[in-house]
C-alpha cells in the first residue's frame, strides 16, 4: 500500500475510534491493547446540591418566568469531554460546566428534574440569550467586553487559557509562533478563533461549529492543530493520549462566566451569590475533582467574582 494511502486509512480508523470515544464513551470502545478505558465523571463522587426552597428573586424577570414555567432552561455544549458532554444514549449532560449549572439551579430553587439543558454552539450563545431560548448559559463561555454589550455575565467561576492540540507525534508545533502556514481548526464565533484571525494572520484558519469536528479533522490529517481553551483540549487529549497531546503553554486568559440576559441584573447577582456559596462550601472543588480534574490537573483556586 502506498504510504500516504496507508496513513490515510490508519487515520480514518483512528478518527472513527475517537468519534466513538468522544461521542459515545462506550465501555467496549477501548483502543489498542493497554489503553485505559475512557474515564467519565464518577456519578458517586459528584456532590448533591440541596434545593433552596426559600429561593426568591422577585426583581428578576428571568427567574419569575422560570418559576411560572416550572423549570429552568440552560444552554451548554454537548461534545466537550469533562466540561459539557451529552450522552447520546440517555441524552443526559455531564461535566464541570453542567455541575456549575446544576448547583446554581439548586440555589435558585430548581432541582435537577427541573432543569432542561439545551445544546447551543459557541456562535449562537448571544442570540439564544437575547431571544429567551435559554435562561442562562454555562459552557466554556469567556467573559469579555464585546460580549458584555449583548449579554450579562455572572462569575467568573474558572480561568482557562487558549492552547493548541496536536497529534502525539507532532514535533514542530509548540506554540502559536510555529503556526505560520499551518492549518489550524477552531470554532467560529469563539474567542480563540478571533484571536488567531487577528494576531496570527499567517495561520490557515479552518472554522467549524464544534470542537469535536476539529478533533476528527486533526486525527485524519486534514488540519495540523486544533486551538481553543486548555480545559476543552485536555478533555480530548485525555481520551486518547496515544494519539493527541497539548503543545506548549496557554497564551490567553479566558475567564468563564455564566451568560444571562443582559438587562437582568438581579438574576446575574443571584447567580454570583450562588457561585460564591458553592466555592466557599467545597462543592465547587468536589465538582471539579469529579469532572475536569479527571483530565489530570488539580483544582486551582477559583478567580474572584466580578459583581459589576
Ligand atoms: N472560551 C472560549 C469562548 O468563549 C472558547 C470556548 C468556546 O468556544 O466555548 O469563545
Amino acid at each position: 500500500m502506498h504510504a500516504r494511502t496507508r496513513r490515510g486509512a490508519l487515520a480514518r480508523g483512528a478518527a472513527a475510534a475517537l468519534l466513538v470515544l468522544v461521542l459515545g464513551g462506550a465501555a467496549t470502545a477501548c483502543g489498542k491493547a493497554g489503553t485505559p478505558p475512557p474515564k467519565g465523571p464518577d456519578q458517586g463522587a459528584l456532590p448533591a446540591y440541596p434545593v433552596n426552597r426559600a429561593a426568591d428573586v422577585p426583581d428578576s424577570p428571568t427567574w419569575k418566568a422560570a418559576k411560572e414555567r416550572g423549570k429552568l432552561v440552560v444552554g451548554t455544549k454537548a461534545d466537550q469531554p469533562y466540561v459539557a458532554q451529552q450522552d447520546p444514549a440517555t441524552g443526559a449532560y455531564s461535566g464541570f460546566d453542567v455541575e456549575i449549572a446544576k448547583m446554581i439551579a439548586a440555589d435558585l430553587g430548581f432541582g435537577p428534574d427541573r432543569v432542561e439543558f439545551k445544546t447551543i454552539t459557541s456562535a449562537n450563545r448571544e442570540t439564544a440569550l437575547q431571544n429567551g431560548q435559554v435562561d442562562y448559559y454555562a459552557g466554556t463561555y469567556t467573559i469579555n467586553d464585546n460580549r458584555k454589550k449583548l449579554v450579562g455575565f455572572a462569575g467568573p467561576y474558572y480561568l482557562a487559557g487558549q492552547s493548541l492540540l496536536v497529534r502525539a507525534d507532532e514535533k514542530k508545533i509548540d506554540g502559536p509562533q510555529n503556526l505560520a502556514g499551518k492549518k489550524v481548526c477552531s470554532v467560529a464565533g469563539s474567542t480563540p478563533y478571533q484571536r488567531l484571525q487577528k494576531d496570527y494572520p499567517d495561520v490557515q484558519l479552518v472554522g467549524y461549529d464544534s470542537y469535536s469536528v476539529c478533533v476528527d479533522n486533526l486525527i485524519s490529517y486534514q488540519v495540523d492543530a486544533v486551538s481553543t481553551d486548555d480545559t476543552i483540549l485536555k478533555g480530548y487529549a485525555a481520551k486518547v493520549p496515544d494519539q493527541l497531546k497539548i503543545a506548549g503553554q496557554p497564551f490567553s486568559q479566558e475567564p468563564y462566566g455564566i451568560g444571562v440576559p443582559r438587562g437582568d441584573r438581579a438574576f446575574r447577582l443571584a447567580i454570583d451569590d450562588a457561585l460564591a456559596k458553592y466555592e466557599a462550601n467545597g462543592d465547587w472543588k468536589a465538582a471539579y475533582d469529579a469532572t475536569l480534574g479527571l483530565s489530570g490537573v488539580p483544582a486551582p483556586a477559583p478567580p474572584p467574582i466580578d459583581r459589576y
